[in-house]
């Protein structure tokens, strides 16, 4: 509470139920590292009637709040109050409910810190029984002359923070604090003021330790929705992992990405784990021995012959099986399939044919585990039908549009928006804007089939949340 930037809000509203009822009247203080900066307050036209004991209660009437302004009218002002502060609010989750509810009913989300003095009382004084707010201003011999107004109330809890300064003391509060707040620590390589400057929004957040010639040193990179809840996910008590204290540790510098939505994130990771190889993600394999099984039309007299991704290009992804990291892996799941099926080693092309043995026999045969499509035994025919029905599951995902597209995605604020260019699986470029469609086809030359994309692609289209915004794109001019 001391040591942070915090917001004393009190809330007025229609009635209890965030859903259906409304705000009436919002009044805060903001407090920067336990020193006022400024108080604040409104009353709200609800839109809705309140009931005459709401009324009552409050002093709040139907004609005090006509001529207010509406909730959507304040909201900008209000979520600049909160922005980057802790919510310190008695019964928090009343008055955090209604913001969100509130705000979602703009199509904004809300999300903050949140400490209830209500738990905190609680905490620094086990040995009482009652904790609502009369209690508590007669404990702490605090005077409110507009109770059950929200500055009044507002004002009521900045009291309450000067008298705990004294009793139990600042140490004892802001220990408390961090406990109900699950606080995360700032790692001790990093200024104190770290989380406030990291963004709320999706992108891409990089870890640098530093060398001994002051160089950095790529430590982890990692992607969210939520760039600073997860930033602080790393360092908090409750998550704490092994990798997240060596992070910790050696961490000297965290820097970011912003996107405009989740796929450019994922993307954009991607490609910084395999630029930097940060010491503590898990290494993604480099995509040079990326390869897969090649076998156009399933053809009964040719087998699956084994094609790396520099050879991808031009080739239809439906003649497409596997896509595995290395030679040795397509082999090895070929020879399983093979196998477990009872398929010719021979047929396939993974074993010699010896022209000495009987009529061409592949070894499997002759412990009886082919069912002999080498000796004629099986034709080639129902050989091919049922390789293919194997090789059904390996069946890489053809490329569901016509051609060239772009996922346009846009921030939540609306500030930022991106077009990713995406061909046949592969990322081209992420643009503002589609006049900037040239400069990328004048640009670099098309990148290679990158599996960990085409997981991302693949995952994004078929397992994902929301509907893809996709624009189709022209075809690349010839310049
Ligand atoms: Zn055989």
């Amino acid at each position: 509470m001391y040591d942070r930037p915090v917001v004393f809000l009190d809330l007025e509203t229609t009635g209890a139920t965030a859903t259906y009822d409304r705000i009436t009247e919002v009044g805060l203080i903001e407090a920067n590292n336990g020193e006022f900066v400024r108080e604040w307050s409104t009353l709200v036209n609800p839109g809705i009637s309140i009931p005459p004991m709401i009324q009552s209660l409050t002093g709040i009437s139907n004609e005090m709040v006509a001529s207010a302004p509406s909730f959507e009218e304040i909201a900008r002002e209000l979520w600049l109050a909160l922005e980057g502060r802790v919510l310190v609010a008695h019964n928090a989750r009343f008055d955090y409910g209604f913001l969100k509810n509130e705000f979602r009913r703009l199509g904004k989300s809300f999300s903050a810190p949140v400490l209830c003095t209500v738990k905190l009382s609680r905490k620094l004084f086990p040995q009482f029984q009652r904790h609502n707010l009369d209690s508590l201003m007669s404990r702490h011999d605090i005077r409110c002359d507009a109770r059950h107004r929200a500055l009044g109330d507002a004002r009521v809890l900045w009291h309450l923070a000067q008298a705990w300064r004294e009793a139990p003391g600042e140490a004892a509060v802001i220990e408390a604090t961090a406990k109900l707040l699950k606080t995360a620590t700032v790692p001790t390589g990093l200024p104190d003021d770290t989380y406030t400057h990291i963004p709320e929004g999706p992108g891409v957040y990089l870890f640098y330790g530093l060398s001994e010639d002051n160089k950095d040193i790529p430590l982890y990179v990692g992607k969210s929705v939520n760039l600073r809840t997860r930033v602080m996910s790393h360092f908090s008590g409750d998550h704490r992992v092994h990798k997240d204290m060596r992070i910790a540790a050696e961490v000297k510098r965290i820097d970011w990405i912003e996107t405009a939505g989740e796929l450019g994130a994922l993307i954009e990771e991607a490609r910084l784990v395999k630029k930097l190889s940060p010491i503590h993600n898990r290494q993604l394999r480099r995509n040079t021995e990326l390869c897969a099984w090649h076998w156009p039309g399933q053809r009964h007299d040719t087998a699956p012959q084994l094609i790396s991704a520099r050879e991808l290009s031009g080739v239809e992804f439906r003649d497409l099986y596997g896509l595995f990291r290395s030679r040795r892996a397509a082999i090895e799941a070929l020879r399983e399939i093979a196998a477990e099926h009872q398929l010719c080693n021979a047929i396939l092309g993974l074993e010699k044919r010896s022209a000495g043995t009987r009529g061409g026999a592949c070894f499997a045969y002759q412990i009886k585990r082919c069912r002999g499509a080498c000796t004629g035994a099986e034709t080639t025919e129902a050989h091919a039908l049922r390789l293919a029905a194997a090789l059904t599951g390996l069946r890489v995902k053809a490329w569901p549009f016509p051609g060239r597209i772009g996922v346009r995605e846009t921030s939540a604020d609306g500030e930022r928006c991106e077009l990713h260019v995406l061909d046949q699986w592969c990322h081209l470029g992420t643009i503002k804007s589609e006049e900037e469609l040239q400069a990328l086809d004048d640009g670099s030359p098309r990148p290679l089939f990158d599996l960990d994309t085409y997981k991302i692609l693949t995952r994004y289209f078929y397992n994902g949340k929301g509907r893809p915004d996709v624009v189709p794109l022209p075809a690349v001019t010839a310049s």
